[in-house]
């Protein structure tokens, strides 16, 4: 591969979705692959849909999965400084665009066009927005280098788009051609629902008489339920997945499987190991499902590979709990959580003493949880000794295991699931463990 320059091009509308997140890796590991260029554009030229510290939220989630850019732009800066509004009027001199009054009449509220050809194009108005002349009887089309396809339009299905508003703005559609040619961009890649802005992108490239950059659009991710990713079952923003417990790693390693695949059948990947083995071939021309259970399986995987200490930093944020508690908690837990925030399901009762509901018991609870007060109070205070204690006593009462463990859990934790039991009581203490047990004797 020769050097590739890439871009990611997010406009600060919000938080940032799992698929954005998708193309700026596949983006940044194809121009990292071929050691060339990865540029940040923020295309905030569309004010009214900008969100406070949209920018901020951008740079801090790339940091978080380790993506560095070798350039930065800040379209609304570059307004100022003409680029826009010259290549505006080389078409309009051209007799590619024309300017266009009834902005206000004919277009929605981002400033487009409804109407494919619009009624200003041939009444010679010589100010007010510029909108793009689409050419009668043409065919437009590009070879999709992601999809590993060519796409044809016929002119009559495009629009006149609106390229620069009365107010002196680009719009989208001729910001990120002049950009991305300025900016040398060799590949551009945008998702899948950017395909109808193609043909407008390459009629301008044509105009300005600028060579169009090789055009890719990765598939729609697809919510298992049908249709597109949906928030139904979880969050499909990054700091949504991320306040749900899900590691960045996990997130990174869930996603770029999600429309590429190795050569090989290779399922772990680092960010440098990613780089090194990207190839545009390994695109997936059918989309991907997300699949919430396989992004659980990755969260659990990158959990096991985390230190003792640095869960206890990552889980504290979802319980905070004493830090020595918690020390002595992670061993417990770390090998029976999928994501972070269960370490609350599991945990919590170790700070508050629960409600208990009765109704979880067995039958047999009163005399299961009588004899387990004797291990409480007679026994050498460790897992060892209360162990042989509980089974002993099991053993001699002839005691369903199973029954009597489950009691015991209930009545130290109120829930049916907890980390191992035994190993709980040791960490609440005698004293609390003895207070926790005496209402249901
Ligand atoms: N600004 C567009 C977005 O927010 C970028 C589309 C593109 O990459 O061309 O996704």
């Amino acid at each position: 591969m020769s050097h590739i320059v890439t871009r990611f091009a997010p406009s600060p509308t919000g938080s940032m979705h799992i698929g954005n997140l998708r193309t700026a890796l596949y983006a940044y590991a194809m121009s990292r692959h071929s050691e060339g260029k990865f540029i940040l554009r923020i295309e905030d030229t569309d004010k009214k849909r900008e969100v406070e510290g949209g920018v901020d939220s951008i740079k801090r989630i790339l940091n978080t999965f380790n993506i560095t850019w070798d350039e930065y732009f800040i379209q609304s800066e570059r307004v100022a400084k003409g680029y826009y509004a010259k290549a505006a009027e080389k078409l309009i001199s051209d007799g590619n665009a024309f300017y266009c009054q009834c902005e206000a009449k004919n277009a929605k509220d981002n400033g487009y066009s409804e109407e494919l050809r619009d009624p200003c194009r041939d009444k010679g108005f010589t100010t007010g927005a510029i909108k793009l002349k689409v050419p009668e009887n043409e065919v437009i089309s590009f070879f999709d280098f992601v999809i590993d396809k060519k796409i044809t339009w016929h002119s009559s299905k495009v629009q006149d788009a609106t390229l620069l508003k009365s107010d002196g703005f680009p719009t989208y559609h001729l910001a990120v051609v002049v950009d991305d040619a300025d900016m040398g961009i060799t590949h551009v890649m945008r998702g899948h629902d950017w395909l109808p802005s193609t043909p407008i992108h390459l009629l301008v490239y044509k105009y300005l008489e600028l060579e169009a950059p090789q055009i890719g659009h990765p598939t729609d991710i697809l919510d298992p339920e049908g249709g597109k990713l949906s928030k139904r079952k979880g969050s499909v923003s990054v700091d949504g997945m991320i306040a749900e417990g899900y590691l960045p790693e996990a997130i990174f390693n869930f996603i770029i499987l999600l429309g590429w695949a190795p050569k090989d059948n290779r399922e772990l990947f680092t960010l440098k190991e990613f780089i090194e083995a990207f190839d545009p071939s390994g695109f997936q021309k059918s989309n991907p499902v997300f699949n919430r259970e396989k992004l659980d399986w990755f969260n659990g995987h990158y959990i096991r590979q985390k230190s003792d200490e640095e869960l206890v930093d990552l889980l504290s944020p979802f319980l905070p709990l004493d830090r020595e508690l918690m020390k002595q908690i992670v061993p417990l837990v770390k090998e029976r959580i999928q994501k972070l925030s269960e370490i609350k399901d599991l945990a919590a009762f170790f700070e508050e003493k629960p409600e208990v509901d009765t109704s979880l018991f067995t039958e047999k609870y009163k005399v299961h949880l009588n004899k387990a007060t004797k291990c409480l109070e007679s026994s050498e205070w460790s897992v060892e000794s209360l162990t042989n204690c509980f089974i002993e006593t099991i053993k001699s009462e002839g005691f369903k295991t199973g029954e009597f463990f489950m009691d015991l859990r209930i009545a130290m934790s109120g829930k049916r699931f907890t980390p191992p039991i035994t190993e709980c009581v040791v960490l609440l203490g005698r004293d609390e463990a003895l207070a926790r047990i005496q209402p249901f004797t």
